[in-house]
């Protein structure tokens, strides 16, 4: 069996990692000649608009993406011949902030108060209503908290607008969260659904560096009420695949902050983590193939490595560390790996996770 996946980046490695013992061959498009994808994969090098090279992916039996900002062109020219799954409509949602929040809204999914912006009277206008503090975004290609700017004070306005206005906008209302979770759900082709644990999530400038799960002192009722929320979403599209929900908790809710339809750097700790990994599932969904369990038995989590990669020595020291590293050039600010650590008890993990804090750190 041979896949086709759009976008050869690290998700696009760690797919082909987890399908290559299920016997699959892979084939990648992605416009980058260095494409961490790399030699695990038949690597197509052109643009996502190239007629020819969306050809020879619609010779796979089954293509999927892996990132969001693939262009939903790309992956409706492939499905007029091949089945493409998640279903590009789910690109069309999840690429534009707004549509996303619109679609959670009519599922009776809460969300933080949100409002369309396209002027700045608009901005003025959103922000009386809402008030202050809020966060404006850019509806589209926002990733990893770039086209954002938080407003503290009506002084603000003036440079938000100038930063970022010109394009679509949405203004949210500034959450004030306990936390951060993801939960990460996957639906067969028979429409067979399987949940992993929720995790909690830390970010720094808007970029995921820390997930763990089980989540520390959660309401046994949070569980059930976000696969309650992924469900619908994954029923309202039709959807199969790995279908990520980002989650804030406040107040004893759960608002919805965004999803990704594609597997999710809140899942990586699945890997060594859980029974099945979400890459392995995302391919058993795909191919009409049984769902693997999603439990998790021990304490597990991630620290992602970004800008640079300490010495494998010193995090293989770490009792059950893990290491993945995406043969990707470091840069600040790049995430070029990541660590996964088990532990038998929660302790446990927390000082296996000081001790890796403590390398990355002094790297
Ligand atoms: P996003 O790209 O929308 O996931 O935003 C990146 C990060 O910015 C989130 O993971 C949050 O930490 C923070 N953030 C985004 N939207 C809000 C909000 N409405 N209120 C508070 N924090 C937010």
């Amino acid at each position: 069996m041979k896949v086709g996946i759009l976008g050869g980046g690290q998700l696009g490695r760690m797919l082909a990692l987890a399908g290559l013992p299920l016997g699959l061959r892979f084939v990648v498009l992605d416009p980058a000649a260095n494409a961490p994808v790399g030699q695990l994969a038949k690597h197509v090098l052109a643009d996502y608009d190239d007629d020819a090279a969306l050809a020879e992916l619609a010779r796979s039996d089954v293509c999927t993406y892996e990132f969001e900002s693939v262009p939903e062109a790309a992956a409706r020219a492939i499905q007029s011949t091949t089945p493409v799954h998640p279903t590009p409509e789910a690109l069309r949602i999840a690429q534009d902030r707004l549509n996303e929040k619109l679609c959670f809204r009519e599922l009776g999914i809460p969300t933080p108060a949100f409002e369309a912006v396209d002027s700045e009277h608009e901005l003025r206008a959103a922000i009386a209503k809402m008030g202050l503090p809020a966060v404006l975004k850019t509806r589209r290609h926002g990733y990893d908290g770039k086209g954002q700017f938080l407003l503290r004070e009506t002084g603000d306005i003036a440079s938000a607008w100038l930063e970022l206005g010109g394009v679509p906008l949405i203004l949210e209302g500034f959450v004030r969260f306990e936390r951060e979770l993801s939960v990460l759900s996957v639906r067969g082709l028979d429409g067979a659904t399987a949940f992993y644990p929720l995790v909690e999530n830390h970010h720094e400038q808007g970029m995921l560096r820390f997930s763990r799960t089980p989540v520390p002192a959660l309401a046994p009722e949070q569980q059930k009420r976000a696969e309650s929320y992924a469900v619908r979403l994954l029923d309202h599209m039709g959807y199969v695949g790995v279908l990520a929900l980002e989650l804030f908790e406040a107040g004893g809710q759960l608002l919805a902050n965004e999803m990704a339809p594609r597997v999710h750097n809140s899942g990586h700790l699945t890997i060594e983590g859980a029974r099945t990994s979400q890459f392995e599932n995302h391919l058993r969904a795909i191919l009409g193939l049984p769902l693997g369990d999603t439990s998790v038995p021990e304490p597990v989590a991630m620290l992602n490595l970004v800008g640079g990669l300490p010495r494998r020595e010193d995090m293989l020291a770490v009792p059950d560390a893990h290491l993945h590293f995406y043969a990707k050039q470091p840069r600040p600010g790049r995430k070029v790996g990541h660590v996964t650590v088990r532990a038998p008890d929660a302790a446990t993990l927390d000082e296996r996770v000081a001790r890796l804090e403590a390398i990355i750190a002094s790297d």
